[in-house]
């Protein structure tokens, strides 16, 4: 990974779905489900975006591909932002920056062969000609890199497990030599035994084809293994970002630590010592967020400022960037451990 080649940046980036509401169907409201982040990637880089469900975390992969229409900020890939340039430039763009589902079953055509699922973005973008020869041998080449047989061109995707339709996924995801990768959940779907295997994938082909990734997921033990930084994502707006390592190890946003507490430990000591802190209450609606910090309501250490003033998301340590009032060196934010709230064991 180079160091300072930024593949990706964005700046404050929002995403606001209007509500309408009345006879006329008039604007009322909005569902703020991106509110304001920024990032950068580097080339190379995976930078896990974790957040809880509807914290705005898949949305935000939309917009940074243009897949929604953000309401505003903007998206830089290498020099161009996305959010201006025309729609053919857009086109031209596109093969560089791909996503990978979820569910890769919901987003396979069941009707479709897997040969004609992996070579369909080559037609689309008028690279290759259907029926082909070097269609044929592209598409071969593609299930051989995501590590299946290409004898399974003919089958279709309901002849595979989860794990296999995954790499069908990821296959067609690669067809066209992409720089970047949106990965929505990709293992959030699958066994546990299988979801080791795909990130592995995953890895791999990073350091093979020196691919960069937004790595999604809902729970910070998904993306602990691939990430070379973390974001942690609540309620449209990024609360920490820093890299791995000082994320697990010294979390100061308070729903980072809350977080970090569920991750288990591989060493069974550690393990039988983990205490969880379980935050009170749900996250509230992106349609009425919170005033001040948004977490206030669910904070074990709410001030008054919290509840009135929005936290400036500041540069703690060099590329550890916080949202909270009382993050510093002095370990102000750290939730006491008489607010523990639960045990791991007995
Ligand atoms: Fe908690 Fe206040 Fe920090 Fe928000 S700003 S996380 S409410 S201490």
């Amino acid at each position: 990974m180079a160091e300072n080649d930024v593949l990706l940046r964005v700046q404050n980036l929002k995403k606001h779905f209007p509500i309408t509401g009345g006879l006329l169907g008039r604007q009322v409201g909005a569902v703020k489900a991106v509110d304001g982040i920024s990032f950068e990637i580097k080339r190379g880089e995976t930078l896990g975006l974790v957040g809880e469900s509807g914290c705005g975390k898949s949305t935000a992969g939309r917009a940074i591909l243009q897949l929604h229409k953000p309401t505003s900020g903007q998206v830089f890939f290498e020099d161009d932002d996305l959010t201006q340039v025309g729609a053919e430039e857009l086109r031209m763009l596109r093969p560089r920056m791909q996503m990978i589902f979820q569910d890769p079953y919901a987003t396979l055509n069941p009707r479709h062969s897997v040969g004609k699922i992996v070579g369909e973005p080559l037609i689309i973008h008028g690279v290759m000609k259907k029926g082909s020869t070097e269609l044929k041998e592209r598409v071969a080449e593609l299930l051989e890199i995501v590590g299946m047989d290409p004898a399974y061109v003919r089958r279709f995707p309901h002849e595979f497990s989860g794990g296999q339709r995954q790499r069908i996924g990821i296959a067609r995801a690669l067809a066209l030599n992409p720089d970047f990768i949106v990965c929505d959940e990709p293992i959030s779907a699958l066994d546990v035994s299988i979801q080791a295997q795909v990130v592995n994938l995953m890895q791999d082909l990073q350091e093979q084809l020196g691919l960069t990734y937004l790595f999604i997921a809902h729970d910070l033990s998904m993306v602990k293994h691939i990430s070379h930084r973390i974001a942690v994502m609540y309620l449209g707006r990024i609360m920490e970002l820093t890299d791995r390592n000082t994320l697990f190890d010294y979390p100061l946003h308070p729903y980072t630590q809350s977080l970090n507490s569920a991750v288990p430990m591989p060493n069974p000591r550690l393990e039988r010592r983990r205490r969880r802190f379980i935050l009170k209450g749900e996250p509230p609606s992106p349609a009425n967020p919170p005033s001040g910090c948004v977490f206030h309501p669910r904070c074990p250490l709410t001030t008054e400022k919290c509840i009135v003033v929005v936290p400036d998301f500041r540069e703690i340590h060099p590329g550890h960037l916080v949202a909270c009032h009382l993050a510093d060196d002095e370990g102000s934010s750290k939730i006491p451990e008489d607010t523990v709230l639960a045990s791991v064991v007995d």
